[in-house]
Protein backbone atom coordinates (compact mmCIF):
# COMPACT_ATOMS: atom_id res chain seq x y z
CA UNK A 1 0.00 0.00 0.00
CA UNK A 2 2.83 2.37 1.33
CA UNK A 3 4.78 1.80 -2.31
CA UNK A 4 1.46 2.24 -3.97
CA UNK A 5 0.59 5.71 -2.68
CA UNK A 6 3.80 7.37 -2.97
CA UNK A 7 4.12 7.64 -6.66
CA UNK A 8 0.39 9.16 -6.87
CA UNK A 9 1.35 11.64 -4.21
CA UNK A 10 4.62 12.29 -6.04
CA UNK A 11 2.50 12.68 -9.31
CA UNK A 12 0.18 15.19 -7.56
CA UNK A 13 2.87 17.32 -5.99
CA UNK A 14 4.65 17.76 -9.61
CA UNK A 15 1.93 18.79 -11.32
CA UNK A 16 0.37 21.30 -8.99
CA UNK A 17 4.14 22.73 -8.69
CA UNK A 18 4.87 22.96 -12.61
CA UNK A 19 0.77 24.35 -13.02
CA UNK A 20 0.74 26.96 -9.84
CA UNK A 21 -2.51 27.43 -9.39
CA UNK A 22 -4.10 28.55 -12.05
CA UNK A 23 -7.25 31.05 -12.21
CA UNK A 24 -9.98 28.80 -13.73
CA UNK A 25 -11.24 31.67 -15.57
CA UNK A 26 -8.10 32.24 -17.93
CA UNK A 27 -9.26 33.00 -21.00
CA UNK A 28 -6.12 33.93 -22.70
CA UNK A 29 -2.11 33.19 -22.94
CA UNK A 30 0.30 34.80 -24.98
CA UNK A 31 3.45 32.62 -25.05
CA UNK A 32 7.13 33.37 -25.36
CA UNK A 33 6.64 37.22 -25.54
CA UNK A 34 8.69 39.97 -25.39
CA UNK A 35 7.02 42.04 -22.84
CA UNK A 36 7.73 45.82 -22.97
CA UNK A 37 8.11 47.39 -19.05
CA UNK A 38 7.83 51.70 -20.36
CA UNK A 39 8.28 52.65 -16.77
CA UNK A 40 11.90 51.94 -17.28
CA UNK A 41 11.80 50.99 -20.79
CA UNK A 42 13.52 47.58 -20.41
CA UNK A 43 12.08 43.88 -22.04
CA UNK A 44 11.15 41.21 -20.12
CA UNK A 45 11.75 38.25 -23.09
CA UNK A 46 10.53 34.62 -23.26
CA UNK A 47 7.44 35.80 -21.00
CA UNK A 48 3.62 33.57 -20.94
CA UNK A 49 1.22 36.59 -20.05
CA UNK A 50 -1.76 34.97 -18.84
CA UNK A 51 -5.46 37.02 -19.01
CA UNK A 52 -8.46 36.06 -16.66
CA UNK A 53 -11.53 37.52 -16.83
CA UNK A 54 -10.44 40.61 -18.79
CA UNK A 55 -7.27 41.56 -16.44
CA UNK A 56 -3.23 40.65 -16.69
CA UNK A 57 -3.68 37.48 -13.80
CA UNK A 58 0.12 36.12 -14.25
CA UNK A 59 3.49 36.96 -16.48
CA UNK A 60 5.96 33.94 -15.74
CA UNK A 61 8.84 32.30 -17.51
CA UNK A 62 7.95 30.81 -20.64
CA UNK A 63 6.77 27.18 -20.36
CA UNK A 64 4.65 24.92 -22.59
CA UNK A 65 2.47 24.04 -19.65
CA UNK A 66 -1.12 25.07 -21.43
CA UNK A 67 -4.38 25.73 -19.65
CA UNK A 68 -7.05 23.88 -21.76
CA UNK A 69 -9.93 25.84 -23.14
CA UNK A 70 -7.65 29.12 -23.10
CA UNK A 71 -6.94 31.30 -26.54
CA UNK A 72 -3.63 30.70 -27.34
CA UNK A 73 -1.42 33.76 -28.69
CA UNK A 74 2.05 33.01 -30.18
CA UNK A 75 4.38 36.05 -29.03
CA UNK A 76 7.10 34.48 -30.38
CA UNK A 77 9.59 37.07 -32.01
CA UNK A 78 6.80 39.55 -30.58
CA UNK A 79 6.41 42.76 -28.16
CA UNK A 80 3.88 43.02 -25.95
CA UNK A 81 3.58 46.79 -24.90
CA UNK A 82 0.19 48.15 -22.67
CA UNK A 83 -2.61 49.80 -25.21
CA UNK A 84 -1.82 53.55 -26.00
CA UNK A 85 -3.59 56.31 -24.18
CA UNK A 86 -4.54 59.25 -26.38
CA UNK A 87 -5.20 62.09 -23.45
CA UNK A 88 -6.14 64.57 -26.07
CA UNK A 89 -9.24 63.53 -28.50
CA UNK A 90 -12.75 64.88 -29.64
CA UNK A 91 -15.60 62.17 -30.20
CA UNK A 92 -18.12 64.51 -31.36
CA UNK A 93 -15.91 66.39 -34.05
CA UNK A 94 -16.10 65.09 -37.48
CA UNK A 95 -12.66 65.24 -39.53
CA UNK A 96 -13.60 66.23 -43.24
CA UNK A 97 -16.72 67.43 -43.17
CA UNK A 98 -18.42 70.91 -42.54
CA UNK A 99 -21.66 71.26 -40.48
CA UNK A 100 -23.87 71.79 -43.29
CA UNK A 101 -21.77 68.63 -45.06
CA UNK A 102 -22.63 66.80 -42.05
CA UNK A 103 -26.54 67.62 -42.53
CA UNK A 104 -26.58 67.06 -46.21
CA UNK A 105 -24.77 63.54 -46.24
CA UNK A 106 -26.17 61.96 -43.01
CA UNK A 107 -24.91 58.29 -43.85
CA UNK A 108 -21.31 59.40 -44.61
CA UNK A 109 -21.63 61.36 -41.20
CA UNK A 110 -23.34 57.75 -39.91
CA UNK A 111 -20.76 55.94 -41.12
CA UNK A 112 -17.58 58.45 -39.67
CA UNK A 113 -18.63 57.74 -36.67
CA UNK A 114 -19.05 53.86 -36.45
CA UNK A 115 -15.72 53.52 -37.52
CA UNK A 116 -14.32 55.98 -35.28
CA UNK A 117 -13.61 53.89 -32.13
CA UNK A 118 -12.28 51.17 -34.21
CA UNK A 119 -9.80 53.48 -35.45
CA UNK A 120 -8.49 54.73 -32.90
CA UNK A 121 -7.88 51.10 -32.04
CA UNK A 122 -6.00 50.04 -35.26
CA UNK A 123 -3.81 52.40 -34.21
CA UNK A 124 -3.29 50.85 -30.90
CA UNK A 125 -5.20 53.70 -28.81
CA UNK A 126 -7.29 51.29 -26.40
CA UNK A 127 -7.56 54.29 -24.58
CA UNK A 128 -8.65 57.80 -25.35
CA UNK A 129 -9.85 61.17 -23.16
CA UNK A 130 -12.31 63.66 -24.83
CA UNK A 131 -10.87 67.01 -23.69
CA UNK A 132 -14.29 68.53 -24.66
CA UNK A 133 -17.46 66.52 -25.45
CA UNK A 134 -21.20 66.02 -24.79
CA UNK A 135 -22.90 63.01 -23.21
CA UNK A 136 -24.78 62.41 -26.65
CA UNK A 137 -20.86 61.88 -28.52
CA UNK A 138 -19.75 60.11 -25.13
CA UNK A 139 -23.26 57.55 -25.79
CA UNK A 140 -22.29 57.09 -29.39
CA UNK A 141 -18.99 56.22 -29.45
CA UNK A 142 -19.56 53.45 -26.38
CA UNK A 143 -22.59 52.27 -28.14
CA UNK A 144 -20.48 50.85 -31.02
CA UNK A 145 -19.78 46.94 -30.47
CA UNK A 146 -15.98 47.64 -29.72
CA UNK A 147 -13.96 50.92 -28.76
CA UNK A 148 -11.44 52.35 -26.73
CA UNK A 149 -12.28 52.82 -22.75
CA UNK A 150 -13.31 56.60 -23.13
CA UNK A 151 -12.54 58.68 -20.55
CA UNK A 152 -13.28 62.54 -20.62
CA UNK A 153 -13.47 66.18 -19.04
CA UNK A 154 -16.92 66.41 -19.23
CA UNK A 155 -17.57 69.60 -20.77
CA UNK A 156 -14.43 72.33 -20.43
CA UNK A 157 -15.05 75.66 -18.94
CA UNK A 158 -15.46 78.32 -21.71
CA UNK A 159 -15.64 82.38 -20.74
CA UNK A 160 -18.73 83.26 -22.58
CA UNK A 161 -17.46 85.39 -25.51
CA UNK A 162 -14.13 83.80 -25.71
CA UNK A 163 -12.53 80.82 -27.62
CA UNK A 164 -14.31 78.59 -28.60
CA UNK A 165 -17.47 80.13 -28.10
CA UNK A 166 -17.02 83.02 -29.76
CA UNK A 167 -17.13 80.90 -33.21
CA UNK A 168 -20.93 80.10 -32.61
CA UNK A 169 -23.77 82.38 -33.12
CA UNK A 170 -24.72 83.55 -29.40
CA UNK A 171 -28.31 82.26 -29.51
CA UNK A 172 -26.54 78.50 -30.03
CA UNK A 173 -24.06 79.17 -28.01
CA UNK A 174 -25.64 77.65 -24.36
CA UNK A 175 -26.88 74.72 -26.68
CA UNK A 176 -23.09 73.78 -27.84
CA UNK A 177 -21.00 75.03 -24.78
CA UNK A 178 -23.25 74.24 -21.51
CA UNK A 179 -20.40 74.92 -19.27
CA UNK A 180 -19.75 78.70 -20.26
CA UNK A 181 -18.17 80.91 -17.03
CA UNK A 182 -20.64 84.62 -16.39
CA UNK A 183 -17.41 87.05 -17.48
CA UNK A 184 -18.43 90.05 -14.92
CA UNK A 185 -16.35 92.51 -17.32
CA UNK A 186 -18.42 92.45 -20.02
CA UNK A 187 -22.22 94.30 -20.92
CA UNK A 188 -23.91 92.26 -23.15
CA UNK A 189 -24.21 89.01 -21.67
CA UNK A 190 -24.95 85.40 -23.74
CA UNK A 191 -28.51 84.87 -23.30
CA UNK A 192 -29.23 81.93 -20.40
CA UNK A 193 -25.81 83.13 -18.22
CA UNK A 194 -26.05 84.11 -15.34
CA UNK A 195 -23.66 85.46 -12.50
CA UNK A 196 -25.64 83.40 -10.19
CA UNK A 197 -25.69 79.88 -12.20
CA UNK A 198 -22.56 80.24 -14.33
CA UNK A 199 -19.71 80.22 -11.67
CA UNK A 200 -16.70 78.40 -11.77
CA UNK A 201 -17.65 76.41 -8.62
CA UNK A 202 -20.69 75.26 -10.49
CA UNK A 203 -19.00 74.30 -13.75
CA UNK A 204 -16.42 72.41 -11.88
CA UNK A 205 -19.08 70.39 -10.23
CA UNK A 206 -21.21 69.98 -13.36
CA UNK A 207 -18.02 68.24 -14.75
CA UNK A 208 -18.01 65.86 -11.28
CA UNK A 209 -21.40 64.97 -11.12
CA UNK A 210 -21.19 63.85 -15.18
CA UNK A 211 -18.03 61.46 -14.25
CA UNK A 212 -15.23 63.47 -15.69
CA UNK A 213 -11.79 62.99 -14.78
CA UNK A 214 -10.23 66.24 -15.31
CA UNK A 215 -11.29 70.00 -15.64
CA UNK A 216 -10.60 71.65 -18.74
CA UNK A 217 -10.09 75.52 -19.65
CA UNK A 218 -8.93 77.79 -22.54
CA UNK A 219 -6.63 80.86 -22.60
CA UNK A 220 -6.48 81.35 -25.76
CA UNK A 221 -6.36 84.98 -26.81
CA UNK A 222 -6.96 84.73 -30.90
CA UNK A 223 -3.92 83.19 -31.99
CA UNK A 224 -1.37 85.71 -30.77
CA UNK A 225 -3.64 88.95 -31.80
CA UNK A 226 -5.50 89.40 -28.67
CA UNK A 227 -9.30 89.84 -30.13
CA UNK A 228 -10.61 87.74 -27.22
CA UNK A 229 -11.06 88.09 -24.22
CA UNK A 230 -8.99 85.41 -21.85
CA UNK A 231 -10.06 84.48 -18.28
CA UNK A 232 -8.68 86.83 -15.44
CA UNK A 233 -5.88 85.92 -13.26
CA UNK A 234 -8.11 85.22 -10.21
CA UNK A 235 -10.99 83.21 -12.56
CA UNK A 236 -8.29 80.72 -13.30
CA UNK A 237 -7.06 81.06 -9.44
CA UNK A 238 -10.63 79.71 -8.46
CA UNK A 239 -10.68 77.26 -11.57
CA UNK A 240 -7.51 75.52 -9.99
CA UNK A 241 -8.89 75.43 -6.47
CA UNK A 242 -12.38 74.33 -7.21
CA UNK A 243 -10.34 71.27 -9.22
CA UNK A 244 -8.09 70.98 -6.56
CA UNK A 245 -10.75 70.31 -4.06
CA UNK A 246 -12.83 68.17 -6.72
CA UNK A 247 -9.36 66.27 -6.56
CA UNK A 248 -9.66 66.50 -10.67
CA UNK A 249 -6.52 67.46 -12.72
CA UNK A 250 -6.18 70.37 -14.40
CA UNK A 251 -5.67 71.49 -17.92
CA UNK A 252 -5.45 74.62 -19.14
CA UNK A 253 -5.63 74.77 -23.17
CA UNK A 254 -2.68 77.24 -24.58
CA UNK A 255 -0.09 77.54 -27.28
CA UNK A 256 1.53 81.18 -26.94
CA UNK A 257 4.17 82.76 -24.92
CA UNK A 258 1.22 84.92 -23.17
CA UNK A 259 -1.14 82.10 -22.57
CA UNK A 260 1.27 79.64 -21.09
CA UNK A 261 2.68 82.04 -18.79
CA UNK A 262 -0.80 83.25 -17.18
CA UNK A 263 -1.59 79.22 -17.19
CA UNK A 264 1.53 78.60 -14.92
CA UNK A 265 0.88 81.47 -12.85
CA UNK A 266 -2.51 79.73 -12.47
CA UNK A 267 -0.89 76.57 -11.19
CA UNK A 268 -1.98 74.45 -14.18
CA UNK A 269 -1.38 70.52 -13.65
CA UNK A 270 -0.94 70.87 -17.73
CA UNK A 271 -0.62 72.86 -20.70
CA UNK A 272 -2.60 71.06 -23.08
CA UNK A 273 -0.70 72.04 -26.62
CA UNK A 274 2.64 72.85 -27.44
CA UNK A 275 4.12 76.77 -27.03
CA UNK A 276 4.36 77.14 -30.89
CA UNK A 277 3.02 81.00 -30.83
CA UNK A 278 5.76 82.83 -30.18
CA UNK A 279 4.49 86.57 -29.54
CA UNK A 280 6.47 88.95 -29.80
CA UNK A 281 9.30 86.44 -30.50
CA UNK A 282 7.12 85.61 -33.64
CA UNK A 283 10.14 86.04 -36.33
CA UNK A 284 12.69 84.57 -34.37
CA UNK A 285 14.10 81.70 -35.68
CA UNK A 286 15.88 79.66 -32.07
CA UNK A 287 13.90 79.52 -28.78
CA UNK A 288 14.41 82.55 -27.34
CA UNK A 289 15.38 83.07 -23.84
CA UNK A 290 12.21 84.35 -22.40
CA UNK A 291 10.67 81.49 -23.47
CA UNK A 292 12.91 78.93 -22.53
CA UNK A 293 12.96 80.75 -18.54
CA UNK A 294 8.64 80.34 -19.05
CA UNK A 295 9.90 76.63 -19.91
CA UNK A 296 11.68 76.58 -16.80
CA UNK A 297 9.34 77.44 -14.62
CA UNK A 298 6.74 74.61 -16.01
CA UNK A 299 9.77 71.65 -15.39
CA UNK A 300 10.27 73.34 -11.60
CA UNK A 301 6.98 73.32 -10.85
CA UNK A 302 6.09 70.14 -12.26
CA UNK A 303 3.47 71.30 -15.08
CA UNK A 304 3.57 68.65 -17.68
CA UNK A 305 2.83 69.22 -21.40
CA UNK A 306 0.91 67.69 -24.03
CA UNK A 307 2.61 69.17 -27.19
CA UNK A 308 -0.20 68.04 -29.63
CA UNK A 309 2.08 69.20 -32.92
CA UNK A 310 -0.88 67.80 -35.07
CA UNK A 311 -2.73 70.38 -34.31
CA UNK A 312 -0.67 73.06 -36.87
CA UNK A 313 0.83 69.37 -38.95
CA UNK A 314 -2.79 68.67 -39.59
CA UNK A 315 -3.20 72.64 -41.26
CA UNK A 316 0.01 71.96 -43.06
CA UNK A 317 -0.95 68.72 -44.17
CA UNK A 318 -4.53 70.46 -45.92
CA UNK A 319 -1.88 71.48 -48.57
CA UNK A 320 -0.40 68.03 -49.25
CA UNK A 321 -2.29 66.96 -51.85
CA UNK A 322 -0.86 63.11 -51.10
CA UNK A 323 -2.16 62.79 -47.58
CA UNK A 324 -5.51 61.28 -48.89
CA UNK A 325 -3.87 59.33 -50.76
CA UNK A 326 -1.84 57.67 -48.13
CA UNK A 327 -2.59 53.80 -47.19
CA UNK A 328 -3.03 54.40 -43.91
CA UNK A 329 -5.42 56.86 -44.64
CA UNK A 330 -8.18 53.76 -46.78
CA UNK A 331 -7.74 51.78 -43.35
CA UNK A 332 -9.54 54.22 -41.11
CA UNK A 333 -11.51 56.53 -43.35
CA UNK A 334 -14.82 54.54 -44.72
CA UNK A 335 -14.26 54.30 -48.68
CA UNK A 336 -17.58 56.51 -49.26
CA UNK A 337 -16.08 59.31 -46.63
CA UNK A 338 -12.69 59.51 -48.35
CA UNK A 339 -14.09 59.85 -51.85
CA UNK A 340 -16.40 62.85 -50.53
CA UNK A 341 -12.82 64.42 -49.00
CA UNK A 342 -11.54 64.01 -52.12
CA UNK A 343 -14.18 65.71 -54.33
CA UNK A 344 -13.94 69.32 -54.52
CA UNK A 345 -16.11 70.31 -51.88
CA UNK A 346 -13.65 68.42 -49.48
CA UNK A 347 -11.11 71.28 -49.48
CA UNK A 348 -13.65 73.44 -47.52
CA UNK A 349 -11.79 73.38 -44.57
CA UNK A 350 -8.50 74.42 -46.36
CA UNK A 351 -10.29 77.17 -48.50
CA UNK A 352 -11.91 78.79 -45.47
CA UNK A 353 -7.90 78.53 -44.03
CA UNK A 354 -6.26 80.48 -46.65
CA UNK A 355 -9.50 83.78 -46.69
CA UNK A 356 -7.79 83.49 -43.03
CA UNK A 357 -4.37 84.86 -44.18
CA UNK A 358 -4.13 88.11 -45.83
CA UNK A 359 -4.45 88.16 -49.66
CA UNK A 360 -1.18 88.26 -50.96
CA UNK A 361 0.12 85.58 -49.46
CA UNK A 362 -0.02 82.25 -51.57
CA UNK A 363 -0.34 79.14 -50.43
CA UNK A 364 3.26 78.45 -50.61
CA UNK A 365 3.66 81.63 -48.21
CA UNK A 366 1.22 80.05 -45.78
CA UNK A 367 2.90 76.83 -45.66
CA UNK A 368 6.00 78.52 -45.27
CA UNK A 369 4.34 80.49 -42.24
CA UNK A 370 2.82 76.90 -40.41
CA UNK A 371 6.18 74.79 -41.03
CA UNK A 372 7.89 78.15 -39.04
CA UNK A 373 5.11 77.72 -36.24
CA UNK A 374 5.38 74.02 -36.26
CA UNK A 375 9.41 74.20 -35.91
CA UNK A 376 8.71 76.39 -33.32
CA UNK A 377 6.50 74.00 -31.26
CA UNK A 378 8.95 71.56 -32.05
CA UNK A 379 11.87 73.19 -30.28
CA UNK A 380 9.95 74.20 -27.52
CA UNK A 381 9.11 70.84 -26.97
CA UNK A 382 12.33 69.64 -27.59
CA UNK A 383 14.06 72.14 -24.76
CA UNK A 384 11.27 70.79 -22.65
CA UNK A 385 12.02 67.47 -22.64
CA UNK A 386 15.93 67.92 -22.83
CA UNK A 387 15.54 69.90 -19.39
CA UNK A 388 13.41 66.94 -17.78
CA UNK A 389 9.74 68.23 -18.55
CA UNK A 390 6.84 65.64 -17.84
CA UNK A 391 5.56 64.48 -21.68
CA UNK A 392 1.93 63.83 -21.85
CA UNK A 393 0.56 61.99 -24.91
CA UNK A 394 -2.46 63.95 -26.57
CA UNK A 395 -2.78 64.43 -30.44
CA UNK A 396 -5.95 66.79 -30.31
CA UNK A 397 -7.75 64.25 -32.72
CA UNK A 398 -9.33 66.34 -34.61
CA UNK A 399 -8.39 69.45 -33.39
CA UNK A 400 -11.27 70.60 -35.92
CA UNK A 401 -13.69 69.61 -38.71
CA UNK A 402 -10.36 69.25 -40.52
CA UNK A 403 -9.50 66.20 -42.80
CA UNK A 404 -6.25 65.84 -42.07
CA UNK A 405 -6.40 65.02 -38.24
CA UNK A 406 -7.96 61.48 -38.88
CA UNK A 407 -8.75 59.23 -35.54
CA UNK A 408 -6.07 56.63 -35.11
CA UNK A 409 -3.87 57.42 -37.95
CA UNK A 410 -3.15 61.42 -36.54
CA UNK A 411 -1.97 59.96 -33.13
CA UNK A 412 0.82 57.40 -35.17
CA UNK A 413 1.14 60.91 -36.63
CA UNK A 414 1.94 62.47 -33.27
CA UNK A 415 4.19 59.58 -32.10
CA UNK A 416 5.87 59.93 -35.67
CA UNK A 417 6.78 63.71 -34.47
CA UNK A 418 7.80 63.09 -31.94
CA UNK A 419 10.36 61.27 -32.43
CA UNK A 420 11.41 63.82 -35.37
CA UNK A 421 11.57 66.36 -32.47
CA UNK A 422 14.13 64.28 -30.60
CA UNK A 423 12.39 62.57 -28.06
CA UNK A 424 13.82 58.79 -27.46
CA UNK A 425 11.54 55.99 -28.14
CA UNK A 426 11.26 54.42 -24.70
CA UNK A 427 10.62 57.94 -23.72
CA UNK A 428 7.73 58.32 -26.17
CA UNK A 429 6.16 54.76 -25.18
CA UNK A 430 6.37 55.96 -21.75
CA UNK A 431 4.64 59.08 -22.27
CA UNK A 432 1.72 57.53 -24.64
CA UNK A 433 1.19 54.76 -21.56
CA UNK A 434 2.26 55.41 -18.14
CA UNK A 435 3.29 58.95 -17.69
CA UNK A 436 -0.49 59.97 -19.51
CA UNK A 437 -2.31 56.70 -16.99
CA UNK A 438 -0.78 58.72 -14.29
CA UNK A 439 -1.61 62.10 -14.97
CA UNK A 440 -5.02 60.95 -15.08
CA UNK A 441 -5.54 59.26 -12.16
CA UNK A 442 -5.76 55.35 -14.38
CA UNK A 443 -2.75 53.67 -13.44
CA UNK A 444 -4.44 51.29 -11.29
CA UNK A 445 -5.60 49.96 -14.13
CA UNK A 446 -4.11 51.34 -16.91
CA UNK A 447 -0.35 52.12 -18.33
CA UNK A 448 1.79 49.10 -17.85
CA UNK A 449 1.59 45.38 -18.58
CA UNK A 450 1.74 44.37 -14.80
CA UNK A 451 -0.56 41.53 -13.18
CA UNK A 452 -3.77 43.22 -11.94
CA UNK A 453 -4.00 45.39 -14.24
CA UNK A 454 -6.80 45.52 -17.28
CA UNK A 455 -5.37 43.63 -20.47
CA UNK A 456 -5.57 46.45 -22.90
CA UNK A 457 -2.45 45.01 -24.85
CA UNK A 458 -0.77 45.29 -28.21
CA UNK A 459 1.09 42.89 -29.95
CA UNK A 460 3.82 44.09 -32.45
CA UNK A 461 6.22 42.41 -34.98
CA UNK A 462 8.71 45.72 -34.31
CA UNK A 463 9.86 46.48 -30.88
CA UNK A 464 8.92 50.11 -30.25
CA UNK A 465 12.24 51.07 -28.53
CA UNK A 466 13.79 50.74 -31.74
CA UNK A 467 11.53 51.80 -34.79
CA UNK A 468 8.65 54.30 -34.73
CA UNK A 469 7.07 52.14 -37.31
CA UNK A 470 6.08 49.85 -34.55
CA UNK A 471 3.63 51.33 -34.13
CA UNK A 472 1.90 50.91 -37.47
CA UNK A 473 3.30 47.01 -37.38
CA UNK A 474 0.66 46.05 -34.56
CA UNK A 475 -0.60 42.21 -35.42
CA UNK A 476 -3.40 42.05 -32.36
CA UNK A 477 -5.23 44.56 -30.26
CA UNK A 478 -6.13 42.77 -26.98
CA UNK A 479 -8.89 44.74 -25.56
CA UNK A 480 -10.11 43.64 -22.09
CA UNK A 481 -8.79 40.35 -22.80
CA UNK A 482 -10.24 39.79 -26.13
CA UNK A 483 -8.03 39.52 -28.57
CA UNK A 484 -8.88 41.64 -32.37
CA UNK A 485 -6.84 40.82 -35.34
CA UNK A 486 -5.71 44.54 -36.50
CA UNK A 487 -7.16 43.85 -39.95
CA UNK A 488 -10.85 43.07 -38.88
CA UNK A 489 -10.63 46.82 -37.61
CA UNK A 490 -10.02 48.10 -41.24
CA UNK A 491 -12.59 50.95 -42.91
CA UNK A 492 -14.36 49.37 -45.23
ZN1 LIG B 1 -8.66 69.91 -28.44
Amino acid sequence: MRYFIKPVILVFFLLTACAPAEPDTVSLMIVNVSVINPVDGKILKNKDVIISAGKISAIRPHSVKYTPDATLLDGTGKFLVPGLIDGHVHTGTIAGLSFAQSEKYPELTKAYFAQQPRSFLYFGFTTVVDLNGNQESFDRFEKEEIHPDLFNCGQALILEDGYPAVFVPREARQYIFPNQLYDPRIKNHTPGITQKHNTVKNAVQKVKDNGGICVKTFHEDGFSKSIWPVPTAEMLARIRAESTRQNLPLLIHANSYDSTRAAVIAGTDAVAHGLWNWDQFADEKQLPRELMGILDQMIARNVAQMGSLQTIAGLRDLFDDSYLNRPQVATVLPPAYLDQLKRPEGNWYRDDLISGYPTNMNDDDIVRRLDNVLSHGQQAQKYFYDHGGRVLFGSDTPSGPLATNIPGYNGYLELSRMADTGLSLPDILKSATITNARFFGLDKKYGTVEVGKLANLLLMSKNPLETIEAYDAIDQIILHGQVIDRASLKAK
